[in-house]
Order: C-alpha cells, then structure tokens, then sequence
C-alpha cells in the first residue's frame, strides 16, 4: 500500500488518546501520514489548576506529547472555544465568546477543509453523530467534520465510536450485583455511541498498547487532578495484559458502506 494520509479531528486534547490513539499509532507506523486537529485547547476540561488560559497551554503541551507518541506528524488547533459542560451534562450556560459549538458550521468547516486541502487528505475520521456520549463539543465535531470533507472532497469519513452493545451488557450485570448511585443512568448507554450492528471498521490495536498508553499519561492534567473517579485515572489503572484486551479495538463507522461491512484496517476497500 502506498503512503496516504489520515487527518484526526478532535474536540478537545485527551480525545485522541481514548478514541483513537491506536489506529493513529498503527497508521503511522506502517509509513502513512498521520495529522492531529482539535477544534479546541480544552481550558474548561477538568484540572486542579483554575481552568482558562494557563489550562489551554498546559493540554496543548500534553496534546504535542501524546501526538508524538503515536508518531503524527503534524497537530493543529483551530483556536475554538472549549464549551465546557453545565454540571447536569449539557450545554454549559456560561461559556467563552469562540465557543465551538457557537462556531458557524461553514466557517469552522472551511477551516478544516483547508487543512485536508493542503494535506491531500485521503481519510477524515470525526465522530459518530450523537457525539459518543454527548458532549456538545463532540456533536459539533461530526457536523463540522461532514461539512469539512464535502468541501474538501475527501474520499473516506470514519466516524469514531465505541461498540456500545458489550458496555450496556457489562452495565446491565454489574448493576445486578451493585447498586450504582441514583443519577447513574444505564439506559443513557443504550443511545450513547453506537450498536455493534451499525459498525463497519473493527480495528486490532492491541499491537500498539504500549503508544495508546503513552498518549493517555501525556495528558496528565486529566488524569492527576480533583475527583478520582476520571476517565483518564481509571484507565490508567488498569494493569498491562488485561489493558490490551479491554484496550485492543477501535471501532468506526463509515456511512457510505453497507453497515455489515466488517472491514479490518481504515484503508480497507469495499467489496474486499
Ligand atoms: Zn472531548
């Protein structure tokens, strides 16, 4: 296969390293060019340090560290606005002037574009349409992300997504066992994501465990701060062995193949 390249859009640092950060490792690694955008710094993520302009410098900081691990070779931010999340999970009400998701979808979208020009993007990969779990700055991803590879022409979209049918599985018999707290929702994950059904890319990335692993800690701001119950934190617990098996696929969904194609590789052509 000759080289190609792949551009990741992301909403905020840390992203990446949780939904991606193994196809990139892979895809780098067999000689491709891998380049990381984010729509945001992600000042509003959650830190010890008081959020704002210092936080942004510190994740973009992190962010160049994880983009070196996986071996991308070029990080670009489109300077938006992190929107944060109201305490509930929403729409924060208070947010910066720039926001994303306040962003015009054609202006950010050209922005974008311009960057999959200058590249000759063979492959945009965004986010699934609810936006994983729903974070307004992950749906303004997918709408800015489909719009961006329109402009731009780019030949493959993968949506980025997680195999919600094992989670709900695994949530359902754990709430058997264990009484999880009022506001915790299980029926939240059965839209969250997407069903196994609806995916076509199952990719292994258990040989690239050990750069997954690296891009998680380079966001240490994410990981070390405040409430230890964090994403990032746990999964950082999580022993070697048993990290590459719960760790070991990256799940997408590309919308202009049938959705039983079960494709192994970004790349991959259909029919095979
Ligand atoms: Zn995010």
């Amino acid at each position: 296969m000759p080289p190609r390249t792949a551009v990741f859009f992301h909403a905020h640092p840390d992203d990446e390293a949780l939904l991606t950060a193994g196809t990139m490792a892979m895809l780098a690694a067999e000689g491709h060019r891998v380049v990381l955008v984010v729509a945001t710094a992600g000042e509003r993520g959650l830190a010890e340090m008081r959020p704002g302009e210092a936080l942004g410098e510190t994740r973009m900081k992190e962010l160049y560290a994880s983009a070196a691990a996986l071996g991308c070779a070029r990080v670009e931010c489109l300077g938006y606005g992190d929107s944060g999340l109201s305490p509930k999970g929403g729409i924060a009400e208070e947010r910066p002037d720039n926001a994303f998701i306040d962003a015009d979808t054609e202006k950010a979208a050209t922005a974008l574009a311009d960057i999959l020009r200058e590249e000759r993007a063979d492959l945009l990969s965004i986010y699934d349409p609810a936006g994983g779990y729903g974070h307004p700055d992950h749906v303004q991803v997918h709408r800015v992300g489909r719009r961006a590879a329109e402009i731009a022409g780019t030949e493959i979209v993968l949506e980025a997504t997680v195999n919600r049918d094992p989670l709900v599985k695994l949530l359902k018999a754990a709430g058997k066992v264990y009484r999880f707290p009022p506001e915790f929702d299980v029926r939240t994950f059965e839209s969250a994501y997407s069903s196994s059904e609806t995916i076509t890319h199952r990719v292994n990335v258990r040989r690239y465990a050990r750069q997954k692993r690296a891009a998680m800690e380079a966001h240490a701001s994410q990981a070390t701060g405040g409430d230890t119950d964090r994403t990032l934190a746990v999964m950082l617990k999580v022993p070697g062995p048993l990290y590459r098996l719960v760790f070991g696929t990256e799940w997408f969904v590309r919308r202009d193949l049938p959705p039983g194609a079960r494709l192994r590789h970004p790349f991959d052509r259909w029919p095979k």
